[in-house]
């Protein structure tokens, strides 16, 4: 489906991105934008405000959340149908990024209609282009689950990607985390970027364990995290058994993962192991 976003008389959704921390981190347009449109849909209005009457913005506000996303979300495309001109912003940075709004874009896109984004800051990559670890290529994840299971199994499912990982965290589970990607994801570098574009902007760089030593803090955190170093030995997998049973894998669960990298059956890795070892 091809959408023009900008013809006149016809109803757009924006996605505003508005400041991080730092009430100056907006733009121009931004601002523009968010005076000009019929109605402005925000996560939190009481939150919103105060950007809003810093900047002079006087636009009708409603709410938008992930709690009304349902009833609000027809409202919106009703409204869009109609012909109106809107914006969505969230409390910090981008919306849809760990917060509403995708919904609300992907029924708008469906129903024809032009959605559009009107850029600025984004916690995550604001902190990967500061963090000294490769900025490409990665991978977003925002936040693991707060279950400690699921999570371990979220970073088990992660551990062989090469990429440079993003999380979001909050303060009072990023010890617990940190533990467990040492234990699962060994101590790679990272880097905690804390309470960015405001007075007590941080960077903690180093292993994971260096990092450890250096908590708890307070604020809000984006974890960037060095991704996989070790070479996938993929044309001599019975090598790789050996080589992660030098690493400290355990000889079943070694055959195990490889067999998994390889996509081949465990039982048959395993038998073409005891071959190999015999020789
Ligand atoms: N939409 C936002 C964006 O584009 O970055 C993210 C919203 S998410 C609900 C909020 C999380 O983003 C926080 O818990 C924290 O992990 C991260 N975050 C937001 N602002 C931050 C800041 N100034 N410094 C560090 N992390 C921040």
């Amino acid at each position: 489906m091809r959408i023009r976003s900008f013809d006149a008389d016809k109803a757009i959704l924006y996605l505003v991105a508005t400041p991080i921390g730092n009430l100056e981190d907006i733009t121009f347009r931004a601002i523009n934008i968010l005076k000009s449109v019929d109605k402005i849909y925000a996560e939190d209005t009481r939150n919103s405000l105060v950007l809003l009457n810093h900047y002079g913005i006087s636009t009708h506000l409603e709410s938008y959340h992930e709690f009304n996303q349902e009833l609000k979300g027809e409202q919106i495309l009703k409204e869009l149908e109609e012909g109106k001109k809107l914006a969505i912003i969230s409390d910090a940075g981008l919306p849809v990024i760990s917060d509403p709004g995708f919904r609300i874009a992907k029924l708008a896109i469906e129903k024809g209609i032009a959605v559009s984004t009107i850029p600025g800051p984004s916690a995550g990559i604001s902190a990967l282009i500061a963090s000294g670890i490769a900025p490409t290529p990665f991978t977003f994840y925002g936040f693991l689950d707060s279950k400690k299971t699921k999570k371990r199994k979220e970073l088990e499912d992660l551990k062989h990607l090469t990429n440079t990982l993003i999380f979001y965290e909050a303060p009072h589970r990023i010890v617990e985390t940190l533990e467990l990607m040492l234990e699962i994801l060994g101590n790679r570098n990272i880097c905690l970027a804390r309470e960015l574009t405001k007075s007590y902007e941080e960077f903690i760089r180093g292993s994971i364990s260096d990092v450890l030593k250096q908590l708890p803090v307070k604020g809000e955190i984006v974890l960037i995290v060095e991704g996989a170093t070790a070479e996938l030995n993929i044309d001599n997998p019975l090598a790789r058994i050996d080589e992660l049973i030098s690493l400290g894998t355990k000889p079943n669960d070694a055959i195990k993962e490889v067999a998994k990298e390889i996509n081949v059956s465990k039982s048959e890795l395993y038998k073409d192991y005891l071959e190999y070892k015999k020789k």
